[in-house]
This record gives structure tokens, sequence and C-alpha cells, in this order.
């Protein structure tokens, strides 16, 4: 018996989408049958379909109320773009009427030149195309006073180059697909569907009442706090996480959820995260391409949401020091209909050899391409996260759980001789028992950990789009991949048989790559040591030691072979990322100079004036008032104030050899000097009365909802 849908769901779901059911009641049957095709297959799209299909979408939308359409695209940065069109067509006699052709449906021209592309282009040849993805379903936006018809699509230069990061998802998902099929027809599987990648993101987020953040110029530029003094309680009791969600906040959550499932994203759990005033939202997991449009539409739904709500939504991965930052836990599998998920354990023998080929896959390409996965994550704000000491280190490494990973450790050995198995021994992977899920089996301090049927990559920031993490993904798997198929091809030629040459392949991936497994604790010290020491992994703090590996050629070579960026596009892309986090950091110190020149200086001064004339008052009178506390917030005014001139003569540079030592510069000299600025506010915070304080308070914040 199917469970029966909450009120209201089968109302909502999907009520504002064009998807294939909308399609199957609107187009002629050939029309249908042939983007149906496109959509489950991803086989080419006719051209001739497109007519049909743009007037049925056409006269859809006009029912729900939207006079325009926008081609919705997601350029390099992690924000979506769009460019909005109305449906008017004005006549010869001055009437109007609405008009939508299969070529506007197919392909747009927006003026690409506002975007960043990594010098791909110059602004004189600022063309730049959208043209329709139609494996992601059309959508209405809707507004309180109308609605627009979105297309997702995918965003090109005029010579042909993505400057996006939709098509390299697509082309990530085309490379595992072909490597990965190749290995399960050696693994002996007759029918093979399409291998998808799928995608279930956990958004963490804060909501602080607008009312404070509209008074913080930091929170409204820059995301996060710059200063702030950590109030008396923070989330040292941990009775924030999975407490009761606050009634204010609900409501909130009930209004994103029901504008979600009308866009058919699938909002599944949603509870109170580890710090006060942060929560998560997650939904179910869905195939990459979609699940990572979907994204992006729910960070623009809660940012919308929260405002109607009184509150601000930051999606900034540190917003608060001193407790815990926001991260996106982007949960990934690679699968098909025929053979259903590739990295399901599963419980028959046969199915787990396949799981093990899957799951050496990825062990082999964290290992090659770890500090390619560090870089797809590193933005100025997640290096907050990461190097701190609450969030997954820098150190990218694989967690497997104990049971799995004394199942490697024994192929690593040569055989399986676990004595738990009862003797039925040393006979190659058809004897493994059949592995029971063990979700409790939990490491909150890895980066990248197996999570029963899927991996869960920690790491990536809660601002970020899915895409860049899921590319490296899926195309460092279908590089291993097609390792282990040229490898498994060849000792099948040599006459091994099946299971004898996957154990050897899996013994050479282990031996090879093993050291990547690593099930303790990723905070401590020790671990860090032995990683970079005795494993030889590295740890990249910071963006500005993680971007350049963009740059390295065996990142080169891989996205060169698996065909999924040209060197030219991942040059590019190398610069867009370095320049963004360049500008971040310019934005944040340059708002640091003016907070400390023009709201902090100003009060400090009025409250020594106040304290300085007391003190001489009561002295005239014969008391004598300490001054100690005088001298403190002049003493903290002053070095606050040198600090600011340093900050200030450190921004002033702007020679740098080159983009790479321009990051590190702003790693290396201006963050810290940043940090030396705030030290000085927030100990000022400490000493100058609250009533005279210009900003509001942590306490205020993160407590009042
Ligand atoms: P956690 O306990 O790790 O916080 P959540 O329930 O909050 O877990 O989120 C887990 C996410 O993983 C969900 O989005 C879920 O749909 C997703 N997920 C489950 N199975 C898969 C899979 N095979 N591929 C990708 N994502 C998956
Ligand atoms: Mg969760």
């Amino acid at each position: 018996m199917t469970p029966e849908a909450p009120e209201g769901l089968s109302d909502l779901w999907a009520e504002n989408v064009f998807n294939l059911p909308k399609m199957q009641a609107r187009l002629p049957k050939a029309v249908f049958k042939s983007i149906k095709k496109t959509i489950v297959t991803g086989d080419k799209l006719d051209p001739s379909v497109a007519d049909a299909v743009a007037s049925a979408m056409k006269d859809w939308a006009m029912s729900k109320g939207a006079l325009y359409y926008a081609h919705v695209f997601y350029p390099m940065t992690n924000q979506t773009a769009e460019k909005h069109d109305g449906f008017i067509s004005v006549q010869g006699d001055g009437s109007a009427i609405s008009e939508f052709a299969g070529k506007v449906l197919v392909q747009g021209e927006p003026d690409g030149s506002s975007f960043p592309n990594g010098g791909i282009r110059g602004t004189f040849e600022a063309r730049g195309y959208t043209a329709w993805d139609v494996t992601s379903p059309a959508y209405i936006m809707e507004t309180d006073n109308g609605a627009t018809l979105c297309i997702p699509t995918v965003f090109v230069s005029w010579t042909g180059e993505a400057l996006d990061k939709k098509v390299p998802l697509l082309r990530s998902i085309a490379a595992m697909d072909k490597a990965a099929s190749k290995v399960l027809q050696l693994l002996g599987c007759t029918e093979v569907a399409h291998v998808n990648s799928s995608c279930g993101s956990e958004q963490e987020y804060f909501l602080v009442d607008a009312n404070f953040a509209s008074q913080r110029p930091d929170l409204l530029l820059a995301g996060r706090t710059l200063f702030g003094k950590p109030p008396a309680k923070g989330q040292q009791f941990d009775d924030h996480y999975f407490g009761a969600i606050p009634e204010r906040v609900q409501v909130f959550m009930q209004d994103v959820e029901k504008a979600m499932y009308k866009l058919g994203i699938p909002a599944k759990t949603r509870h109170n995260e580890v710090a006060p005033g942060q929560f998560e939202i997650a939904p179910f997991f869905e195939a990459a391409n979609v699940a990572s449009d979907h994204q992006q539409l729910t960070m623009t739904l809660l940012r919308h949401t929260a405002k109607k709500h009184g509150f601000i939504c930051l999606l900034h991965e540190k917003p608060f020091a001193g407790i815990n930052g926001s991260g996106k836990h982007v949960n990934w599998s690679v699968g098909n209909s025929t053979q259903g998920n590739l990295l399901d354990p599963g419980d028959s023998p046969h199915e787990n050899a396949q799981f093990l080929v899957f799951c050496g896959a990825v062990i082999r390409a964290v290992h090659k391409y770890g500090p390619l996965m560090r870089a797809a994550i590193a933005t100025a704000s997640n290096d907050h996260r990461l190097g701190a000491n609450e969030a997954p280190p820098a150190i990218m490494s694989v967690y497997l759980g104990t049971q799995l990973e004394d199942v490697f450790e024994q192929i690593k050995q040569g055989s399986i001789t676990d004595s738990k198995h009862k003797g039925v021994l040393d006979l190659g992977i058809d004897v493994l028992p059949p592995l029971s899920k063990d979700p409790g089996d939990r490491n909150r301090t890895s980066p990248f950990a197996f999570t029963g049927n899927r991996f869960e990559f920690r790491a990536v920031g809660s601002s970020q789009s899915v895409s860049g993490p899921l590319i490296v993904l899926n195309t460092m798997l279908a590089d291993s991949l097609e390792w282990i198929g040229n490898r498994l091809e060849g000792e099948l030629g040599n006459g091994m048989d099946l299971n004898a040459a996957v154990l050897t392949v899996l013994k050479e991936v282990m031996e090879a790559h093993g050291s990547v497994v690593f099930g303790g604790d990723g905070y401590s010290e020790e671990w860090h040591k032995m990683a970079v020491e005795e494993r030889g992994l590295a740890n990249l703090p910071t963006t500005a030691d993680a971007l350049p590996y963009l740059k390295a050629e065996f990142v080169e070579d891989l996205f060169k072979k698996t065909g999924v960026l040209t060197p030219v596009e991942l040059e590019s892309r190398f610069e867009v990322y370095a320049e963004q986090y360049i500008l971040s950091i310019e934005v944040e110190s340059k708002l640091v100079v003016d907070m400390a020149k023009t709201y902090i200086y100003p009060i400090a001064v009025d409250y020594l004036a106040k304290l300085s004339s007391t003190i001489t008052a009561l002295s005239g009178m014969g008391v004598t008032l300490d001054k100690e506390s005088a001298e403190t917030v002049a003493g903290l005014t002053s070095s606050m104030m040198a600090s600011v001139k340093k900050l200030s003569e450190a921004m002033a540079k702007h020679d740098f050899a080159d983009t790479a030592a321009h990051m590190k510069y702003c790693a290396e000299t201006i963050r810290p000097l940043m940090d030396e600025v705030r030290e000085s506010v927030d100990a000022l915070e400490g000493e100058i009365p609250d009533a005279d304080w210009p900003l509001p308070t942590y306490q205020e914040m993160l407590f009042i909802k």
C-alpha cells in the first residue's frame, strides 16, 4: 500500500513545472515521443519539434499569468543569471499578439560581456549564447503581481567555449557514463542503461532579523560579520541542534517548502543546526543536473522568502566568528535504471563485486585528484571553515566506515581472509559477505565520507553552486573507471577469470592509493602531521594554495582527455575564481577600514571624552575614579587605528607578478591585518556601553527570533 500523500501535496507538487505529464497532455504524440527520448536518454534534440514545444509551453505559461519568459543560466560565479523577454509582438496595425517561436526557446543571446569569462573573449566580441537544456524542465517563477516562464539553459561564447557551470557538468556526466558502461559490461552486465550521477545537497543557513542585519554594513555587503564579540552564551550547550524550531522560523520554512513543491523540488528534511540561529534544509536526491538547477533555485527561494518574513538569510560559510559555519553537504552517487545505485553495497555477492569496483574507483580518484577537489570548493568565504578547526579539514581523505575499511584492507593484502566469515575464504570476491548498511557509522570530521550508499562531500561551502564539485567528482570518477576498465580488459584478455581480475586490479588500486583512506579524527593535529609527512597528502588551507592546482598539468590532462574542459576553458576558470577571491577580500578589507573609522572610532572617542571629563570633574570634587577603564579604551582605540593604518597601506599595493602572487598576498598579508583590526574592535565592544555601540551585537542577531 502506498502511503497517503500529506494533504495538499498532490495539488502543489510540480504545479509550476512544464514536466513530462504536462507535455504529454499538450503536445502531439510524435512530438512528445521525440522530446521524451531526448530527456530520458540524452539523445540529440530534433530541431523540428521545437516550434510545437515552444507554442505549447507558451500557452501553458500564459494560462498561469506569465507575460515574459527568461533564459536562466549559471555563469562561472555561484549565481543564477537570467534575461527576461516579453511574449509580446506588436503588429503593423498597432495591435499586440503573443509569440514564442521554437528558435527563441532553443537559443538566446544575452549580452555576454558583463559575465566573467576569464579572458576567453575580448569585450569587442562579447556575444554569448544561451541554449535550452532539455533535460531540466522549464518552470514558472511567481511574484506577488506576475509570473515568468523560466527556461534552464547552457551559456557558451561566440567561439563555442563553455562560459558556465552547466556545460561542463553535462559533459562530465557523459564522460562518466561512457567509462562506467564499459566497466559494467566487463563485469558481465548485458543490458546497461545510461549511467547518471545523483545529488542530494544539505543546505545550511543562518536567519537574522532584518532589522538587525540592515544596520550591519558587513552583513549587507560581505554576508558575514567582520566585527563582533562572541556572546556569553554561544553553542556550548549544544541545545540548538535538532531543538524545537522557533515558530516564526517554521512559518518561514513552510513557505519555502511550499514554493519548492510548486517547482517540483522535493524538499524532505528540515532541522535546527548546531549554532544558534542556524538551520538546514535537504531535498530528496535527484539526477545531478536537475539537482544542481534545483539547488540554485533553493538558494534563491531561501533568500527571497526570508525577506518576506522579516529575516535575512545568510548563506555565507562563516557569518559569525566563534560558532559553527555553514556547509552544503553534497551527497553523490552514480547509477542507472538497469543496475541501480552503483555505490550501494547491496546484498548479493555479485553486486558486491560491482560495488567494490566502483568504490575502489572513487578511492583512486580522491587520492589522485584530492587537490582538485580542494580547488573545487575554494572560495574566500569557505576558507573560514576549511583549515579552521570546526569544519572538515582542507586535507582530502576518504572515510569508509570500519566494515568497508576492513574489506579494502583485506583486498590490499590480496585475499579475503577475515575469520569472521567462517572459513569460506580466500576464494575471491564472490565470497564476500553481504555488507550491511550502517548509517549510524559516521565521521563528521571527514571531508568525504561513505554514508551507506553514497559519498558525502562535506567540505562544500554553503553559498556554492553544487555544479563545480559535481563536475570534479564525475570527471575524476570517469578517469578512474577508464583506468580500471582498461586494466580489467587486459587481465581478462590474458585469460584470468573475472573474480581474480577484479581482485588483482583492486589490490593494485589499494596499494597505490589506499593511503587516502582515513577513519580517524580529521581535526586532530596528529592527522595533519601524518597526512602530509607520512602519506604525502596535500594540506591546502587557503584558496591561494588550492586554486593554482587548476593550472597543474595532471588536472589539465584529466579535463582534456575526458573532454570536460578544454585547456582554454580550464584556464578561464582559474582566472575567474582567482579574481573572485581577490575581489571578495578587497571588499571585506575596505569595509573593515570604513567601519573601524566611521562606526567604531567616533564612538570610542566620544566615550573617552565622556569618561575623561567625568574623571576630571570628579577629581575637582576630591573624588578619584579609577583610570583603568579609560586607559584600556584609549589603548585599544589607538591600536585599532594603528592596525587600520597598516591595513590601508597594505591595500595600496597593486603590482603583482601574477594572479597567484596576488592571491597569496591577500591570504598572507591582507587577511591577518583584517584580523588584527578585528581584535581591537571586539575588545572595545567589551568596554564601551552597550547603548552606545553602533552595531547590533552577536547576542541580538543570534538569539532574537
Ligand atoms: P544526514 O543524516 O547526512 O544529515 P540528510 O537526510 O539530511 O542526511 O541528507 C541526506 C541527503 O542524501 C538527502 O538529500 C538524500 O536524498 C541524499 N541521498 C540519499 N541517497 C542518495 C544517493 N543515492 N545519491 C545522492 N544523494 C543521496
Ligand atoms: Mg543533514
